[in-house]
């Protein structure tokens, strides 16, 4: 009986273990041969960095980001913009990740600056074209409102060298506008950048990270050489319209960077938290719905958005 209870015992306890280990291995072998191509950029995704409470996680603590920034600097690493050699980048160069800033926040201006500053790194940030200077109503606020940057700190970035992208005019559901409303979002935001920057854009920030062929195709027609997903697609990783990013989020230390970065075994860990989190942006899509377009004008393309609580 003894020998019985200790045999139902250890198959209890050891065969969940063994099926982990399992898990751990089988994954692992995907995610070293998937990311042969991915090794090739490593591009680092932040959103806001700020020490003010609020309910969602895409925010970073100043201290915190500060000691990401400080633990890459002293292993060597060099933090730069997109704009800085992304198309010619080498294996060679393993020293040097890109770094980007999605939404534009204003704590871009007070908090990033002068960090990476110190540590002579450089960022992109991909602006939303129609809310620079404006708190974030297009967001589902969870908890508090948050400035974005204004057109002259943006200048100013400009002057230490940040870099700046597309991440449309109003941060809507991409895979839900038709053609035109498409069109609108890619182009426009585009053209907004390069008329006050006099800087032609190259880079795009797909919103939410969600994107299909149809957006692909008219961001590719919009002038675009390339755009930025959250996760990149496990079957192409390499598409230029659907690149990946490292993201980081609340939770996250110098210890799921460094894993990230190296691509150890438990990559895949964090690989899952990052689509766990980017289905939790369909809360925003959920709540704020998609932007009202106004199609009166003559050239029967959207000439202004009309978007709730502005
Ligand atoms: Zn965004």
């Amino acid at each position: 009986m003894k020998f019985f209870l200790i045999l139902v015992f250890s198959l209890l306890v050891f065969n969940p273990c063994l099926y982990f280990v399992w898990i751990l291995r089988f994954k692992t072998k995907i995610t070293s041969s998937e990311n042969r191509d991915k090794k090739s950029h490593q591009v680092l995704l932040y959103h806001k960095i700020d020490d003010r409470w609020e309910w969602g996680i895409t925010r970073q603590k100043i201290k915190q980001f500060e000691k990401q920034m400080r633990f890459l600097y002293q292993r060597g690493f060099r933090l730069t913009s997109l704009e800085d050699g992304f198309f010619s980048f080498s294996l060679k160069e393993k020293k040097k990740i890109f770094l980007t800033f999605d939404d534009g926040y204003r704590s871009v201006y007070t908090q990033v600056l002068p960090i990476l500053e110190k540590y002579g790194f450089s960022a992109t940030v991909f602006l939303i074209t129609g809310w620079i200077g404006k708190k974030n109503l297009w967001d589902f606020n969870w908890g508090r409102e948050f400035q974005h940057l204004s057109w002259s700190q943006i200048e100013e970035l400009k002057g230490f060298g940040f870099g700046f992208g597309s991440h449309t005019v109003n941060h809507p559901d991409l895979t839900k506008l038709n053609e035109k409303e498409l069109e609108y979002e890619l182009t426009d935001s585009k053209n907004a950048l390069e008329n006050r920057l006099g800087k032609r854009i190259d880079f795009l920030s797909y919103p939410f990270g969600k994107c299909n062929e149809k957006v692909k195709r008219i961001a590719k027609k919009a002038g675009y050489r390339c755009a930025f997903s959250i996760c990149s697609d496990p079957d192409n990783p390499s598409d230029p319209f659907a690149l990946g990013r490292l993201g980081m989020y609340l939770f996250d230390s110098r210890l799921t960077l460094n894993i990230k970065l190296k691509r150890t075994p438990l990559f895949w860990i964090e690989d899952m938290k990052g689509r766990i989190i980017n289905r939790f942006a369909n809360g925003t899509i959920l709540f704020k719905g998609k932007p009202q377009y106004d199609y009166a004008s003559e050239a029967e393309k959207p000439k202004s958005i009309l978007v709730k609580k502005v």
